[in-house]
């Protein structure tokens, strides 16, 4: 892994290129957004001509970012330089880059990131990608104008929580400070990142609890496509339903599984410190973080939901137990 400085020759690249595009992971979540935004931003305002490329578009919670509006869910034309922001391996950015070559940049901050690009600036200390990207930035000299810290304020709110993971360092405390005193409103983007969230959502919410089981410490819930229906929910996510379910008394893991419309089961897990569940996600093809992980996996919902609580209960019986 590459350390925690940007490298030279990254920089190089990106100063020596015109058109640069941007792409980051579907399903996307605060960070993924929030780098992109604040990558493409800054470079756009440094001169350059910017594509950025999600191929799910934004999620309804994090449209008031200024700027989401230009993110398109097409990738057009042809371009210098392609960087991949948020994504540990290249199947999370979907269809977006078929037929082209390996990416030139990586930045990313999951410990299963699998360095698929020319240049990997990959830092698991980092508590957001985000992190990396304003370090970039730094290094760069490009100005962190407000519309980029607000974004990029947001993929450190959401990665963390709101401060409340435990890979918060006092670094991670003064980029937000930073990121406050270029203008970013921290009230105003933590309510519209974590607090606020649509009728739907809360409908969701509600049927995927009316399935709350648990058991050998771990809690779980199921969202299923006839739900989404029900609650006229648009997204194929679960609406951060996970972030509930995590703070369940006496609960070392917690899962959900969304059905998706091609089929396949989305198993997100959220442990405590001390469970690895990065690891289990792996064995699914999946990955992420110790303490937050997710798979798509194919096969029935209560297929899925049988084997998957089956392997992540071997993690808490002490089959793959990690000390913290
Ligand atoms: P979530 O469960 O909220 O989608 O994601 C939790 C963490 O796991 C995030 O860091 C996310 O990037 C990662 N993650 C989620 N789904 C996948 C997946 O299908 N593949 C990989 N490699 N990582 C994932
Ligand atoms: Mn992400």
């Amino acid at each position: 892994m590459q350390s925690k400085l940007i490298s030279q020759k990254a920089i190089e690249k990106i100063q020596q290129s015109e058109k640069i595009l941007l792409v980051t992971h579907t399903r996307p979540d605060g960070d993924a957004v929030g780098s992109l935004l604040g990558l493409g931003l800054a470079l756009e305002e440094g001169g350059h001509q910017v594509q950025m490329v999600i191929e799910d578009g934004v999620p309804h919670s994090l449209r008031h970012l200024a700027g989401s509006d230009r993110i398109s869910r097409k990738v057009e034309g042809e371009f210098d330089l392609v960087i991949v922001v948020d994504c540990s391996d290249l199947g999370r950015v979907g269809k977006a880059l078929n037929g082209r070559p390996a990416p030139d940049i990586n930045m990313d901050h999951h410990i299963t990131n699998e360095e698929f690009a020319e240049i990997n600036l990959v830092d698991p200390e980092a508590a957001a990608t985000v992190e990396i990207v304003s370090r970039l930035l730094d290094e760069i000299g490009l100005e962190v104008s407000k519309p980029v810290a607000a974004a990029l304020l947001t993929g450190l709110i959401t990665d963390t929580i709101g401060f409340r993971t435990p890979n918060v360092k006092p670094g991670t405390l003064c980029l937000a400070a930073r990121l406050v005193e270029k203008g970013a409103d921290l009230s105003e983007l933590y309510r519209r990142a974590l607090v606020s969230r649509s009728f739907e959502a809360m409908k969701l919410w509600g049927l995927g609890l009316s399935r709350l089981e648990q058991a050998h410490r771990m809690v779980w819930a199921s969202l299923t496509m006839s739900d989404r229906r029900a609650a006229h929910y648009p997204g194929r996510d679960d609406a951060d339903l996970i972030n509930v379910l995590s703070s369940v008394e006496d609960t070392d893991v917690s899962l959900i599984f969304v059905e998706q419309p091609n089929g396949n089961i989305k198993v997100s897990w959220r442990a405590q410190p001390g469970f690895d569940v990065a690891e289990v996600a792996k064995e699914f093809g999946g990955g992420g973080h110790a303490a937050a992980a997710g798979a798509e996996i194919s096969g029935s919902l209560s297929e899925v939901q049988m084997l998957v609580l089956e392997r992540t209960k071997l993690i808490l019986t002490g089959g793959h137990y990690v000390q913290s």
